[in-house]
């Protein structure tokens, strides 16, 4: 009961990469990269082990950005050919590879790292991979020339993916999809069915996590013409409802969600954002109680599973530390008490 969690991203320690920044360049290369970020994952492992966090992962330790660590794993997609592209509906502007032939995975792309972190916790695992519409919304296309073919051909070698990860021990595939709160229409139009595709037959529990974003600059400002109160998700949490996926994620901390959004998600495990992604102040743990003790006014908490807002990666590494063990120590005061 109420089994914690995180969104999936942790700081990388400032000896692998420059500090609270998205894309740091890495300050290791070849196999001294890969023993460390190893390091650096196994390091999380125990953190989150110590905090006491159930569900753990891996930090996304191993990836210079959650879309593009997979992308670079993937062919038909020229990297020299790079399109300067407005994403999530023209909130960013950033140079992007192109999609330049169909696109396939010849070799798993995050089968080693599962393999490494497997064998260091005995928790739960969780691995986190792009959903196939944010792929979309973080590449150009110079061949397939629709988004939702585009989609689906990225969802079936997600499933091919993510199928070899599960049967390397892994319990929780969650596929980040922060394209989903920005196009809703597409979305119910081909966005849960790609979706749905990236998780076929998969027998392990599966996750989306659907969010407001990373606390920068640029999020910060889209945030403010949102208004008081954040309904994205009723549009699309219906559709989500009837989906294959398991387990959906909301902000609950310092957002401006209602609560009451989270009855349309009534046979899912609800993933309750307890902590936000701020960089200068951890929660304590009475807060985090109080958050979760709001969501379950409207989830059960068989059915809840505290969690952060967000990915973590470009927030000091002590303060997420601290959130950690925040995370941890609210849910614990919840389930004392029940
Ligand atoms: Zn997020």
């Amino acid at each position: 009961m109420l089994e914690t969690t995180i969104a999936g991203s942790l700081p990388k320690p400032d000896w692998l990469a420059e500090p609270e920044k998205l894309w740091a360049a890495w300050r290791f290369e070849g196999e001294a990269l890969k023993r460390a970020q190893e390091r650096a994952a196994a390091e999380w492992l125990k953190h989150q082990e110590a905090a006491g966090i159930d569900i753990v992962t891996d930090g996304e330790q191993f990836r210079i950005h959650f879309v593009h660590g997979f992308l670079e794993h993937i062919s038909g997609i020229d990297w020299e050919k790079k399109t300067m592209m407005g994403i999530r509906d023209n909130r960013y502007t950033v140079q992007v590879p192109t999609v330049t032939g169909p696109v396939s995975r010849p070799r798993s792309a995050h089968l080693d790292e599962v393999r490494f972190i497997r064998a260091r916790t005995t928790r739960k695992l969780k691995f986190t991979l792009p959903g196939p519409m944010t792929i979309c919304d973080t590449i150009a296309d110079d061949y397939y020339q629709s988004r939702p073919d585009m989609a689906m051909a990225f969802a079936a070698i997600l499933n091919d993916e993510v199928r070899e990860l599960a049967a390397a021990g892994v319990d929780v595939i969650q596929f980040d999809e922060p394209a989903f709160n920005v196009f809703m229409h597409d979305v119910k139009e081909w966005g849960i069915d790609a979706l749905n595709r990236a998780v076929e037959g998969l027998s392990c529990q599966t996750a989306v996590h659907i969010c407001y974003g990373y606390g920068i600059e640029e999020n910060l400002r889209w945030k403010d013409t949102l208004g008081d109160e954040w309904r994205q998700y009723q549009e699309i949490f219906p559709a989500l409802n009837t989906s294959r996926i398991d387990q959906v994620s909301l902000e609950c901390a310092e957002s401006r969600v209602p609560l009451s959004i989270m009855g349309l998600l009534k046979d899912k495990v609800v993933m309750v954002g307890a902590v936000a992604v701020t960089p200068d102040r951890v929660e304590t743990p009475e807060e985090v109680a109080a958050t979760i003790r709001a969501a379950m006014q409207y989830v059960d908490p068989e059915r809840l599973y505290p969690c952060t807002n967000c990915g973590m990666t470009p927030i000091p590494y002590k303060i997420a530390l601290g959130k950690l063990n925040s995370l941890a120590a609210g849910a614990a005061l919840v389930r004392n008490s029940l």
